[in-house]
């Protein structure tokens, strides 16, 4: 990325962040899901299919307009596998357009030197690229091995940031390819970050002596803001629920390719309204309400957006707000939000 692009960007980023600290009462993040469709078959992922089509670019815009009119800071694209929709890059265009900051989801498989300079044009701002072993397996693809050519091309072509995160625990078979693959990214020119991941069965359970040291030299390469963001690992790491206030639901937004807004990737239904019909009631009610499974979640992206408002508005459990409702208590009376 430019040392002038990546200056403006980071400008950008601070006034989005000082709008959050003032404000409560808008989305700083949504992702949104063009296609479900994916070119991958990862052995953890419940976030693809092989059949479903494209999601028609006027539907898109329309939803994106939505976000921008709830007061949306960022909008990060993913899926399935975003890089397939046929008309990506009207879409990250038309969020420039609306001022919101550009970002991308993507495993990697279809980046060539032209459809990085179309993405360039477009205006995205940021990639992230997870990449799970060094050598394809039986569970995932999104392999170094496979994906090194590409990380070359992005490196020579890409004006845009581009985060390489790798990830340990969960039974990930050789926990020392975090570390090829971040010293690899950073070698390349490109933040990395690491994901701590649950067991297969979901059940959260401390790394292993050899993986808490791999994940501590994978975090001392990475990006250091990113690093004093990502303090709950730590926690998590240790096998250990961490306590803080996920605002899925309000402050950030999960758009599926239906147009429902779900908390996360991983609570999909819940509350499940149209995006269309999506009010600030419901923006309030979400921000109000404490997630049952926020202990043990390792969604980044959605802990970071937490942090802004982490040390205010303490949140009340479903069952809690259901009975205020009851109780004949309006949702501005509930909730003490600006
Ligand atoms: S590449 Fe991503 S969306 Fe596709 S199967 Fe793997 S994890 Fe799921
Ligand atoms: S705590 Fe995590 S899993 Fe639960 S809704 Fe929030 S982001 Fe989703």
């Amino acid at each position: 990325m430019r040392k002038k692009t990546f200056l403006k960007l980071k400008v950008r980023e601070a006034s989005f962040i000082t709008r959050a600290l003032i404000s409560t009462r808008h989305p700083v993040l949504a992702h949104l899901i063009p296609m479900r469709r994916c070119n991958l078959a990862c052995g953890y992922c419940n976030e693809y299919d092989h059949t479903s089509k494209p999601i028609n670019l006027d539907i898109i815009k329309s939803r994106l307009d939505k976000l921008s009119k709830l007061g949306t800071s960022v909008v990060t694209i993913s899926g399935g596998e975003p890089m397939m929709h046929p008309e990506l890059d009207q879409v990250i265009h038309h969020i420039r357009e609306r001022g919101m900051i550009a970002g991308l989801i993507s495993n990697g498989y279809y980046f060539t030197p032209e459809r990085i300079k179309r993405l360039n044009h477009a205006g995205l701002e940021y990639l992230q690229i997870s990449i799970d072993n060094v050598e394809p397996d039986e569970v995932s693809r999104k392999s170094l091995r496979v994906l090194d050519k590409k990380l070359r091309y992005l490196s020579e072509y890409a004006d845009f940031h581009v985060n390489i995160n790798s990830v340990i625990g969960g039974g990930i078979k050789n926990p020392e390819d975090a570390l090829t693959v971040a010293r690899r990214a950073v070698e390349l020119g490109f933040s990395t970050t690491v994901g701590v991941i649950h067991d297969n069965d979901g059940t959260l359970k401390p790394l292993s002596p050899k993986e808490k040291d791999i994940f501590q030299q994978v975090k001392k390469l990475g990006n250091k803001d990113h690093a004093r963001l990502n303090w709950f690992q730590d926690i998590i790491a240790e096998g250990k629920p961490y306590n803080w206030r996920c605002r899925a639901g309000a402050r950030y937004l999960y758009v599926c390719e239906d147009g429902l807004v779900h908390w996360c990737s991983q609570q999909r239904g819940y509350p499940g309204i149209p995006l269309e019909q999506y009010t600030m009631e419901d923006f309030d009610r979400e921000y109000k309400t404490e997630k049952w499974c926020a202990p043990t979640c390792t969604l980044q992206c959605v802990h970071q957006v937490g942090i802004l408002d982490n040390w205010r508005d303490p949140q009340k459990t479903p069952a809690q707000m259901v009975q205020e409702q009851k109780d004949g208590k309006g949702v501005g009376e509930m909730i003490g939000a600006d």
